[in-house]
């Protein structure tokens, strides 16, 4: 073993996308060996051909890239211990494994599926593998060999005694050998399995920390047999505590689609920010020592340590993920955030009619989701349906009588401002609130109703006018009166008909 050095790996399976679960394995890997100074590799478990999606491996690559875990060795940048692909290495695998049958550890099995499908319905105690090749002769092996009947090769775990190991996180776990089954190493088509490719890949590449997701808990004393058969020391296992969704019901269950999106890139898609992501999922079955919530990734590798990952499974909150962006995104540099507004205001906004970053400086501080943006801005273009109730505000004391009264006044104050700008806008509507003797709020209110159409907007009357401009703003709010005059209209002609 590589004596000091910390090395941890991540070996995802190219399914295409990136599981917020796989991701947090990444992270804490990444995390263990950088603070300890150590080397974070990048493995690919391709050995399960059915699986293969064409394109996945890039996905990968691209994924770390944008969340900044950089690896010091994998298939694309190459390493000392390659290659790095497990599908590239199928021979080793084989020859490991046959030394295994020579030491009398392993066993070529030539069970058909017919045959092991009839084994599991027997409702016998011990529901794997039957042991039924484990002692064929010699001879009969070698003859089903030279007339190429298929096989798989199978360990021979040691049918007494008990395998125990301490996991980092869950403690000692001890199982009974017998309860372990004869477990596949090489498969028909002459690929390892995953269970036996992880442990002989750790083992050549001197991999200090196994860290990966609790659901390999089960299996990890047959890797240790596997340790044991070569005689290979074994590596520090950290198992991570599995990711919950809140069900409609209350009740959690392991995070899935029905949830939410569960992939990196999905999450992205809904505008979360990768450093938002991060931070959030660090947090995610790990709890730091100080009071604090806001770590960036050089902060998580001064503050990350192993014993203060917790075994009970996390929740993943998506309010809290949106808060976590909120503050992200609060706290980005303005042209940084009109560049991430960029292609949400695209999709509701012509750019060459309206100013993007005036648009954004607006947005800035109220968003908390990047995709929220279009629907945040729809009203700018076209002003939508809405109905007069909206302009009813207690707090502002808007009402349905001084509303149009108000309106009135604003577009003619409006009307005669020669320079149309933030200032002159604030300046003639906070004069007519003066004049009308009237408080700032209840004369705002009306006025943003008339130019958005809505009861929530991204910034105040006065931003939304300059942005609107000159012309429009007095289009949308002459197209209000006439809404009072019609609302007026219609009360009339429904208490003429109920007098009828
Ligand atoms: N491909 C497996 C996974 O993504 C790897 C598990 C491991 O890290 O050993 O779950």
């Amino acid at each position: 073993m590589n004596k000091g050095k910390v090395r941890t790996r991540f070996e995802p399976s190219p399914t295409g996308f990136m599981h917020i679960g796989n991701l947090r394995t990444a992270l804490y890997e990444y995390l263990i060996a950088k603070s300890n100074d150590g080397m974070f590799i990048l493995r690919i478990e391709d050995t399960d051909k059915g699986r293969y999606v064409c394109g996945a491996v890039d996905i990968i690559y691209n994924t770390l890239k944008t969340i900044g875990l950089k690896h010091d060795e994998g298939p694309d940048i190459g390493g000392a211990y390659g290659p790095y692909i497990q599908s590239e290495r199928k021979s080793i695998y084989l020859d490991y494994a046959q030394r295994l049958i020579k030491e009398d550890k392993a066993y070529y099995c030539f069970c058909t599926k017919e045959r092991l499908a009839s084994l599991n319905k027997n409702g016998e105690d011990f529901s794997g593998y039957d042991r039924h090749c484990r002692d064929l002769p010699k001879e009969e092996v070698q003859s089903l060999l030279e007339k190429n009947v298929p096989y798989v090769i199978r360990q021979k775990i040691p049918m007494a005694g008990e395998t125990t190991f301490v996991d980092e996180v869950y403690g000692e776990i001890t199982v009974q050998n017998k309860e372990i089954e004869d477990q596949i190493l090489i498969k028909a088509d002459l690929y390892p399995t995953y269970n036996f490719a992880n442990v002989v890949d750790d083992h050549l590449m001197d991999i200090t920390h196994v860290v990966r997701g609790s659901e390999y808990l089960s299996s990890t004393p047959k890797y240790n047999l596997l340790y044991e058969a070569f005689g290979w020391a074994k590596p520090i296992y950290v198992h991570l505590p599995l990711i919950m969704g809140k069900n409609e019901d209350g009740s959690t269950s392991k995070l899935s689609k029905r949830h939410g999106s569960v992939s990196f890139e999905d999450l992205v898609n809904d505008g979360y920010l990768p450093e938002a992501i991060i931070n959030y999922v660090a947090l995610l079955g790990w709890c730091p020592k100080e009071n604090r919530e806001i770590y960036s990734l050089e902060d998580l590798q001064k503050a990350f340590s192993i014993d203060r990952i917790v075994k009970s499974p996390s929740i993943f909150d998506y309010d809290k993920l949106t808060w976590f962006n909120g503050e992200y995104i609060r706290n980005k540099p303005a042209e940084e955030f009109v560049a991430l507004a960029k292609p949400y205001l695209q999709e509701a906004l012509d750019p060459k009619i309206f100013d993007f970053s005036k648009i954004a400086s607006i947005l800035h501080q109220r968003v908390t989701k990047l995709a929220q943006i279009p629907e945040m801005v729809d009203f700018f273009p076209q002003l939508p349906e809405y109905s007069i109730d909206l302009f009813i505000n207690k707090k502002s004391k808007a009402t349905l009588e001084n509303a149009p009264v108000i309106l009135k006044q604003a577009i003619v104050s409006l009307s005669n401002i020669k320079a149309w700008d933030h200032d002159s806008i604030h300046d003639s509507l906070i004069d007519l609130a003066n004049t009308l003797g009237l408080k700032n709020g209840t004369v705002m209110w009306p006025v943003r109703i008339a130019a958005s159409g809505k009861a929530v907007t991204p910034g105040g009357a006065i931003e939304i006018l300059e942005i609107l401009g000159k012309e429009e703003t007095l289009r949308r709010l002459n197209f209000a009166l006439e809404k009072f005059e019609n609302h007026k209209l219609g009360l009339i002609s429904s208490m003429a008909t109920s007098y009828e």
